[in-house]
């Protein structure tokens, strides 16, 4: 056995957990992605998908992605900057500036490639990235990637947010850059303190709205929306992972900043173009949002229904007030154990450990789509609820 081999064969965590029965990850589902999915054969109310406008099944998304392939084929074979770039691709980032309320936009492949890509191209290294603690791992990859200072602030602490501020040399650029939606907890980023903070030092800011569209603001325009704080943020990001119902993403922000994206983000440039299908789709799909704002009033509407069942039952809930919901249960093991008991019982929730989270900071990510019905919520909530209280999770029932 070489070196590789033999550091690697040391890495068994997965086997065991699989030994155990409470191995959660990579189950196959063998239909559509809907509020019910089938595994093994099974039916399993999904609770674990981020398809919050349930829009990834809906016929017209399909038969424009269809319509898509028989024109263009199924793939770009090559990057936007040099052979990759269709007509569909411009009209569609034209009107993603728009719904982002932004003068330009470009379209990567993933969302992913995105904020590595946008991050690492933008600053030199007498600049300063300053970003929240619990921001998605593609938004510090890209900071990893950059030559910028990195200067972490505590999760949606202000008051360290000033303090990182101030430590900067003010004749220097500072970027903050934050989630605008917390992908785990679903609690929002202090937006108007972020960009008061941010016109008294200077500071550029860009929002991660990975998980704002089509959830928050008005028609799904997202977290700044949300705030009336588009015009205070520079840089607006997107994937199409979620609401969107395809993959991809895409950046918002003004000509000039735009325009030297275009030219420097290195995923953007020397990876290939997203694909016709799914560009067809996501136009589709923002069609859909902005024509059916009842969508997303029907995800907020779902939203409040289970927080306040939640927390009526003792669930312990942080902050959320987003679809995604996270039940804490503060223990790695028993994380695991819920995770897979509920999916014995029919029920497909996320489980999120260690080491993506302290080990007292596991939870269950139980997050909903519009079209997910009350009987489904009710016949979920009674599961979860069921199962916590035979694994001795504690709940703190209202009176
Ligand atoms: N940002 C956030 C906050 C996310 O949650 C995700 C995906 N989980 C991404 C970026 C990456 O998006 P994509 O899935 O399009 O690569």
């Amino acid at each position: 056995m070489n070196l590789l081999e033999q550091k690697l064969s040391s890495y068994t965590e997965p086997q065991k957990a699989q030994a155990a029965g409470i191995y959660p990850y990579f189950r196959k589902i063998e239909s559509e992605q809907d509020t019910e999915v089938i595994i093994d054969g099974k039916k399993v109310l999904m609770f674990g998908s981020n398809s919050y406008l349930g829009l990834t099944n809906h016929p017209e998304v399909k038969a424009a992605a269809r319509e898509a392939v028989e024109k263009y084929g199924t793939g770009c074979a090559g990057s936007r900057f040099l052979n990759g770039t269709l007509d569909s691709h411009i009209a569609l980032e034209k009107r993603l500036a728009e719904f982002a309320g932004k003068e330009d936009a470009i379209i990567f492949s993933t969302g992913f490639q995105v904020n590595l890509g946008v991050i690492s191209c933008l600053l030199g290294r007498e600049d300063y990235i300053i970003w929240d603690s619990l921001n998605h791992a593609s938004i510090i990859e890209g900071i990893r990637l950059s030559p910028a200072k990195s200067l972490r602030y505590k999760h949606n602490d202000m008051a360290a947010l000033e303090r990182r501020l101030q430590q900067c040399d003010p004749e220097r650029i500072k970027l903050i850059v934050v989630d605008g939606v917390f992908s785990m907890e679903g609690d929002l980023c202090n937006l108007p303190e972020i960009c008061r903070l941010a016109e008294q030092y200077k500071a550029s800011v860009m929002v991660d709205e990975a998980h704002g569209f089509g959830v928050m603001g008005d028609h799904g325009r997202g977290v700044c929306n949300h705030f009336g704080l588009t015009d205070k943020v520079d840089l607006i990001m997107g994937t199409f992972s979620k609401s969107f119902a395809a993959i991809g993403g895409f950046i918002a922000g003004s000509k000039t900043t735009i325009n030297y994206i275009r030219h420097h983000a290195r995923s953007y440039i020397f990876s290939a173009s997203c694909t016709p299908a799914a560009t067809a789709a996501v136009g589709k799909s923002l069609e859909i949002m902005l024509r059916e704002p009842e969508r997303v009033e029907a995800l907020q509407e779902k939203t409040r229904y289970c927080l306040e069942k939640f927390r009526k039952r003792g669930f312990e809930i942080g902050h959320t007030s987003t679809p995604i919901i996270p039940l804490f249960v503060r223990d790695n093991e028993k994380t695991f154990r819920v995770t897979a008991e509920l999916f014995h019982e029919g029920v497909f929730v996320n489980p999120v450990v260690a080491p993506a989270v302290a080990p007292e900071d596991t939870l269950i990510r139980f997050s909903l789509m519009a079209t997910h019905t009350y009987e489904q919520l009710d016949t979920a909530i009674e599961k979860i609820t069921a199962v916590f209280r035979r694994l001795d999770i504690p709940l703190h029932p209202q009176a």
